[in-house]
Parts: structure tokens; C-alpha cells; sequence
């Protein structure tokens, strides 16, 4: 322990490791802030691991000579990638206290996060953060992109040209000329906006085993305990016969994906579609009415 020996005076706790830290227990070395500081940095270099570059986590490792790295790289070799000796299997327990002792910003603070956690517990709350981004809702194409929902809102119109509608009723037409062609599958997104939240109309064309469907469902940009404070239907019909969905918007922390697979939406058969398309088979003219209401 020399590198920034100054810090582990503020950093190593006075009494017995324990996991948990008592409230008296004030340290808050503040990693990956950018504020600096010397001493963080030597902290935040010193739990970096010098192969994966990621932080790491205890268990840590180190080889007969003292070099460490995570317990993820250790797992992959049988010697130190750095001075070649064999491994073994020892831990490198001040570090790992060292790591124990850190309270830590949420990697999420740059959306908002104010929270600070100890070391370790950081990982868990991370998973579930409430601030952090939300993966782009369409899909049609392979999109990563991610983000803030207002952020994911601007970019949904400006890059996949997605409509926005103010509203919690909505009749909306699908028309496709073809529909025989279902390999090449229909996505459509349609936002609205109503009680001050988003939500994203889905509409395609996939197969259901060997059925070729159609399914329309909503999710809701924002997190699944606000999403359960919605409900939403949708009707299809024609000549005088209807098909209705009620359903609970699902948020988009639930993939696209996820959300079709569990057929968690109005599924209309292929056959059905076309019927109340006008029954000639060369058009797909489905009117699809909805409505999202608080519950
Ligand atoms: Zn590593
Ligand atoms: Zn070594
Ligand atoms: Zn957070
Ligand atoms: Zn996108």
C-alpha cells in the first residue's frame, strides 16, 4: 500500500471489517468524480483491474508477487498476466477491505441519480435504478441507442420519423398493400401523449408458431409500477363483428421482444385481418381503435 498513501487514512474504516457501515462511518471517497482530487484517483486506479479495466469487486485477487486483478479475469488464467508467475489462489484482503469501505455515486448521477452507496451494495441498486437510461423503444431496425425518456422522445422523431399524438383516444389506420408478403414483417410505432407520460402503439406482422398474425399492444415510456396505473383497449371490427383488447401498458424496461412473445396484446389472425380488411386479400385496411384511461 504506497501508492497515494496519504488516502487510506480517510479511507480504511478504524474498526473490524464489517459489510455493513454504521452511519457514523462517514467516507465518502467519491469515485469517478471528476473533481480532481489526487487520492481519489490513486483509489480508483487501485481497484481498477489491469487487465479488464473494469472495477473491481471482492473477491479480489492477487499473484505471489502482489499484482491484482478481478476475480472474472482471474477465472481465465492460470498465471499473472503481468509477471507470468502462477496464480495460486490468493486474495488480496486489504484491497478488498479497502474496496468495502468506499461509499460510491450511482454510475447513473450524470441522469440525475443523487445516491451514494456503499461499495458493493452500489452494483445492486444500479440494476434497478430508476435513472437509468431506457433503451430506444423501436423496433423495427437493430437500434441501441439510449437515454432519458425525453431524450429517447426527440430522438424516436427525429431518427425513425415516429409520430406523436396528443390524446387518449386514438383511431388508427394500418394499410398494407401486399399482405401477402409476411416475411418482410410490418413495425409500426405511434406515440401518444396523454397524463403527462408517452406511451408507444405497436403494430406488426410476425408468425405465431406457423400463423401469421397481427398484434397491437402499448408500452409505456416510464417505469412498470407508473405503467400499472394505466389500463388501455384496443378494437378491431368489421362488418358488424369486433375484436377487443383491455390490457395493462407494459414499460419499456420490458423489451419489444418480451412483450409480443407473451402475447401480452390484441392478437389478430392473418385470415381475420383480412376480413375486416374488405375480404379481397390484396389489402391489409385495418382501422384500430384505442383508449388510455387511468385506473
Ligand atoms: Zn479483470
Ligand atoms: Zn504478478
Ligand atoms: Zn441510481
Ligand atoms: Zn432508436
Amino acid at each position: 500500500m504506497t501508492r497515494g498513501g496519504s488516502t487510506y487514512e480517510g479511507v480504511i474504516a478504524p474498526d473490524t471489517v464489517e459489510s455493513r457501515p454504521m452511519p457514523s462511518r462517514k467516507v465518502s471517497i467519491l469515485i469517478g468524480e471528476k473533481n480532481g482530487a489526487a487520492s481519489n484517483t490513486a483509489v480508483h486506479e487501485l481497484l481498477e483491474c489491469p487487465v479488464c479495466m473494469n472495477i473491481m469487486y471482492p473477491p479480489i485477487h492477487q499473484c505471489p508477487n502482489g499484482h491484482t486483478l478481478c476475480s472474472k479475469c482471474k477465472s481465465k488464467v492460470r498465471s499473472c498476466p503481468i509477471c507470468r508467475q502462477e496464480l495460486g489462489n490468493i486474495r488480496c484482503l486489504a484491497l478488498e477491505r479497502v474496496a468495502e469501505s468506499l461509499e460510491v455515486p450511482c454510475r447513473y448521477q450524470i441522469f440525475g441519480c443523487q445516491d451514494i452507496f456503499p461499495y458493493q451494495s452500489r452494483l445492486r441498486h444500479e440494476q434497478s435504478c430508476g435513472f437509468r437510461p431506457y433503451n430506444c423503444p423501436y423496433a423495427g431496425a437493430e437500434c441501441h441507442v439510449s437515454g432519458s425518456i425525453p431524450s429517447l422522445i426527440q430522438h424516436l422523431k427525429n431518427h425513425h420519423q415516429v409520430d406523436m399524438h396528443d390524446g387518449s383516444t386514438f383511431n388508427h389506420r394500418y394499410v398494407k398493400t401486399d399482405p401477402q408478403d409476411f416475411e418482410n414483417a410490418t413495425w409500426m410505432l405511434t406515440l401518444f401523449n396523454c397524463f403527462g407520460y408517452q406511451f408507444c402503439l405497436h403494430f406488426e406482422a410476425f408468425n405465431l408458431g406457423r400463423a401469421p398474425v397481427y398484434m397491437a399492444f402499448i408500452r409505456f415510456m416510464g417505469e412498470e409500477h407508473d405503467a400499472r396505473k394505466f389500463s388501455y383497449s384496443l378494437e378491431v371490427g368489421a362488418n358488424g363483428r369486433k375484436l377487443t383488447w383491455q390490457g395493462v401498458p407494459r414499460s419499456i424496461r420490458d423489451s419489444h421482444k418480451t412483450v409480443r412473445d407473451s402475447m401480452d396484446g390484441l392478437i389478430i389472425h392473418k385470415n381475420m385481418a383480412l376480413f375486416f380488411s374488405g375480404g379481397n386479400s390484396r389489402e391489409l385496411k385495418l382501422k384500430v381503435a384505442g383508449r388510455i384511461w387511468k385506473v
